[in-house]
């Protein structure tokens, strides 16, 4: 056997502990295993067709070397993504520290307060910056963030009864080209008209519900939007702002001139480029659109002693909890990059960002003089980091690349050029060269920075920003290092222990996987740099998308998609385009079984469908003759079926060919949400079971760290009657031949951690891949075994097994005065995150343990639940001074003078040996979710609460 094989790192279960756990299951072997509980004639008949699996040292090399096809030249392209520094600290602290990156959504805030603060920290900073009243933790780009304005407009402007039937929406000119592409995305299927223009010359005469403007514009020049935003007020036009985030340290803040949401990316507070991705995403806007916010906001709130806790607010604001009445389909957004964003806020502290930004606008203006100095003028009247030059564009471009320099060429006589905080003045020096060759000059030498400004007077910044102590304290190594561990510390990740999320796949994040996101040529790319200068990534994402196109059996593959929610959303999208292609525009009827992901009817929903809700069996199927019933109801005008295999329950439904073909005899195609691909990689596809198209979550199955809620790829992969339609990029054409607009601001989206799938299935392979699924469904069924006679488990298959997952039932936990929401809590002093809760089904938690939990750790965690069981049993509705109900508890509560509890210390902490060898401390005991609802704080206290003291 090779011992450096990865699938042995990978998976958990070491080849002696097999026959302990056939037998605890009941099978004699893993064949038998996968006959119980995989439906004949859907099963692949042999191995995928994948290169040979690399150990993890021949994977570090083949990408470095590949690395080297990236040429990472001088990037001045601008557009919404720059160079930036990474503060070594961070990177070191956060970036590669799986307590930060292994981490889950924060939704049990008991074990999240460190990235709960964090966040709330990001939230600030935005806050703060952009002079708004609240704001959420990361959306996912600045393009899609622009979009969820847009709908937030023209969702709130019914509230304005004069608004009702007015749905046009102004876009400035100046808007960046990949942002103006989603926005035309969005707004088709909703029926909102687009009117581009120049906002000097707008007309107020005609109704619009509202603008959007870039601050400053796509090339540089500093508009006063003031003039502008009075008057729309005056009209009831709502505005947008999309803003540079570093130019708001300079800049007066679009808030304080009246802005009613502003967005944009933090992409330039430390986060690598990454050819486009992943980066923090913002939005704030005003308290009154609080209710329509997309995304997840973090709140103060107390725990039940009173003390400070932070949660995230609003009954875990996500729109898609509204269902087919959501705006809004954000569910995985980017939280690691909005911890990074916020913590280069909290090391640089307002005057460091001020520097930075003077520094960036020095550079830009030093330039422009020396380039005026040798006869060639930039045309911005007023700029912050851009200056758009005259010159001749083809010339001044193969100069550029010689010395490798990449500017940006809006047409054939202009140069955009955008200064970063990386441009140092021998930087400058061969830009003015560079021109001066272009010119047939000579260059004239600059050595330092100049010290007047090109801001427009007018709008020069005088409000004061980051005053809490937070971003004033942290300003030394040793000082940063510190926080950073205090938070980590307070945080439950994968480096603790199994987190064990049903539908979420909380699956081992290898390290030769992250490595190559930390190297230069891998992360230092634009988005927008030529191909010539991308082939180490064009060869990688083309070599993903065959992988993933041979995983899934289909032709093709659109990586663009930033989350599982977006690929929903350009799943639909292309099928919309389909039908229209065939002249069946009208169809548009969208069936969704009503055990579906909440994100299903949202994606739907913002692709202008029409929803019906399909009934599921008691056994948790889909209800094939309520689906028949509704297919030929709506056969004329049937767009799709959304359909989640195995199903949300954690069953292999064994009709689902019939499902599949029922939806095609009736002119519909089948879309498959792929969030539990991993019951089925290397064993069926999607397909082989009759989809037409599917996301997968390359941040669950494929191995990208779930960063604490985000980043995440969502790629659709779709059969050989969508494959025109794949999405593209105004900057970058990707996609299929008649090509949807764009779905992400990114030409290939989040491309940097797509480098983590790719490492995944080149280093497993088609057997490990297949291996690791096979696992997967043994670990799942281990589990099951280990639970029957404690917990209910709804949902088995034919034969009585689970997929890769299950559902325990709690509710009959309640005549003891249990709700799954105390299990849950008391999980965390057991030392363990707790499974889903009530997702699918309310009142129960779905256990997914993944391929790499070994048996040991298995084990700890079924020993957990059944211990927890026991305490169930002699728990009573009518005395709930019980370890459940006071769960979780703290190291406080545990040392304190007095102990009120009929139980003991040790029974409250250590209820079992395990976990005296390893104990985790929540940080606070249980938060109020109510007390923070009703009164929705989203900032660091202002600096007044502070000077009390
Ligand atoms: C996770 C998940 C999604 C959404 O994916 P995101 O990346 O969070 O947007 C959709 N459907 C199901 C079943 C999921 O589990």
């Amino acid at each position: 056997m090779k011992t450096d094989a990865f699938a042995l790192r990978h998976i958990g279960p070491r080849e002696s502990d097999l026959q302990h756990m056939f037998k605890a299951i009941g099978v004699k072997d893993m064949d038998q295993l996968l006959y119980e509980t995989f439906p004949d004639g859907i099963r692949l008949k042999q191995d995928l067709q994948l290169d040979p699996a690399m150990t993890e040292y021949e994977y570090l090399t083949h990408i470095a070397q590949l690395g080297t096809k990236n040429k990472v030249f001088k990037s001045y392209i601008g557009l919404g993504y720059h160079p930036a520094i990474v503060p070594p600290a961070i990177q070191r602290n956060i970036f590669e520290n799986p307590g930060w990156y292994t981490a889950y959504t924060p939704y049990q805030a008991e074990i999240a307060q460190g990235r709960l603060e964090a966040l709330l920290n990001f939230q600030t900073m935005v806050i703060e910056l952009t002079g708004m009243e609240i704001a959420n933790a990361s959306l996912l780009d600045e393009g899609t963030a622009a979009a969820e304005a847009m709908t937030l407009l023209f969702d709130v402007r019914t509230r304005d009864q004069k608004k009702n039937n007015v749905n046009k929406f102004f876009v400035s000119e100046e808007i960046l080209p990949q942002t103006l592409s989603i926005l035309q995305t969005r707004s088709t299927p909703l029926n909102i008209e687009l009117v581009v223009g120049n906002h000097e010359t707008f007309d107020f005469s005609e109704d619009f519900f509202g603008a959007m403007l870039q601050y400053p514009g796509k090339y540089g020049q500093v508009f006063d939007y003031a003039g502008f935003i009075n008057t729309a007020k005056s009209k009831e036009i709502k505005v947008a702002v999309a803003a540079d985030i570093l130019s708001l340290a300079k800049l007066t803040s679009p808030g304080e001139l009246g802005a009613d949401v502003v967005v944009g990316t933090t992409q330039r507070f430390g986060i690598p480029m990454g050819y486009g991705g992943p980066h923090a995403g913002y939005f704030a806007t005003k308290e009154e659109y609080k209710r329509s916010m997309p995304g997840r906001i973090i709140g103060v709130s107390i725990d039940v002693n009173g003390n400070r806790a932070l949660r995230m607010a609003l009954g875990t604001r996500e729109q898609h909890i509204k269902r087919e009445k959501a705006t809004s389909n954000i569910c995985t957004a980017q939280v690691l990059l909005a911890v990074m964003a916020g913590m280069y806020a909290v090391y640089h502290g307002p005057k460091g960002l001020q520097y930075i930004a003077d520094k960036v606008h020095a550079s830009a203006v030093t330039t422009a003089k020396a380039l005026s100095v040798i006869g060639v003028n930039q045309v911005n009247a007023a700029f912050f980091d851009t200056i758009l030059v005259k010159a001749d564009a083809a010339k001044v471009r193969a100069i550029a690349e010689k010395n490798e320099v990449n500017f940006f060429y809006p047409n054939s006589e202009s140069v955009s050029i955008s200064f970063n905080e990386t441009t140092s003045i021998s930087d400058i020096n061969t830009i003015v060269a560079i021109f001066a060759e272009a010119a047939g000059k000579s260059a004239v030498h600059v050595s330092e920075l100049a010290s007047e400004t090109h801001l427009p007077e007018k709008l020069i910044r005088t409000s004061s920003f980051l005053q809490h102590e937070v971003f004033n304290n942290h300003h030394s190594e040793s000082q940063l290092m510190r926080y950073i561990k205090k938070l980590e510390r307070k945080d439950l990740s994968l480096n603790h222990s199994m987190i064990s999320l049903g539908s979420c796949t909380m699956k081992l994040n290898a390290a030769a996987e992250m490595l190559p996101l930390s190297m230069p040529n891998w992360n230092s790319m634009h988005p927008f740099a030529p191909a010539d200068q991308a082939q180490g990534y064009l060869t990688m994402l083309k070599k993903l998308e065959e992988q993933l196109n041979v995983v899934t059996g289909f032709k093709g593959t659109s990586l663009q998609p930033n989350s599982g929610a977006q690929g929903e959303y350009a799943g639909l999208m292309a099928i919309r385009a389909y039908h229209i292609a065939r002249g069946e525009g009208h169809r548009n009827v969208c069936l969704i079984p009503s055990s579906a992901h909440g994100t299903n009817p949202a994606s739907a929903a913002m692709a202008g469908m029409k929803i019906i809700v399909t009934k599921t069996t008691p056994e948790g199927n889909i209800d094939v003759e309520d689906l028949r019933a509704r297919a030929i109801e709506h056969k004329d005008d049937l767009s799709c079926l959304m359909v989640t295999y195995p199903s949300t329950h954690g069953v292999y439904e064994s009709s689902i060919i019939e499902i599949t073909k029922l939806i095609h005899e009736n002119g519909g195609l089948v879309y498959m949400d792929g969030a539990n691909m991993n019951a089925q990689v290397g064993l069926t596809n999607p397909a082989t079971i009759g989809a037409d198209v599917c996301h997968l979550n390359l941040h669950k199955t494929f191995a990208i760290p779930h960063g604490g809620g985000g980043p995440g790829v969502g790629p659709i992969c779709v059969n050989e009657k969508l494959v025109d339609f794949l999405p593209t990029n105004p900057v970058v054409a990707t996609g299929g031949k008649d090509a949807i607009s764009a779905i992400s601001a990114a030409p290939y989206g989040s491309a940097l951690v797509c480098l983590i799938s790719y490492g995944y299935i080149c280093m497993l392979g088609a057997e490990g891949l297949r291996s690791s699924t096979e696992h997967a469904i043994l670990n799942a069924n281990y589990m099951k075994a280990r639970f029957e006679g404690h917990y209910p488990i709804l949902y088995s298959g034919e034969m009585g097994r689970a997929a890769h997952e299950m559902i325990l039932d709690c509710r009959e936990f309640k005549q003891n005065g249990i709700e799954v929401g105390d299990i849950a809590k008391r999980l965390m002093d057991y030392g363990f995150h707790a499974p889903t809760v009530s997702f699918p089904v309310a009142g129960t938690l779905m256990v997914e343990p993944t391929e790499s939990e070994d048996l040991a750790e298995l084990d700890r965690f079924c020993d957990a639940l059944i211990s927890i069981r026991k305490e169930i049993e002699v728990a009573s509705a009518d005395d709930t001074n019980n370890p459940l109900k006071n769960a979780p508890h703290t190291l406080a509560m545990l040392t304190a003078e007095r102990w009120d509890f009929p139980y003991s210390r040790e029974k409250a902490a250590y209820p079992l040996e395990y976990i005296a060898d390893n104990k985790f401390w929540p940080s606070v005991r249980r938060v109020d979710d109510a007390y923070g609802d009703r009164n929705l704080v989203c900032s660091c206290a202002p600096i007044e609460a502070y000077i009390e003291n």
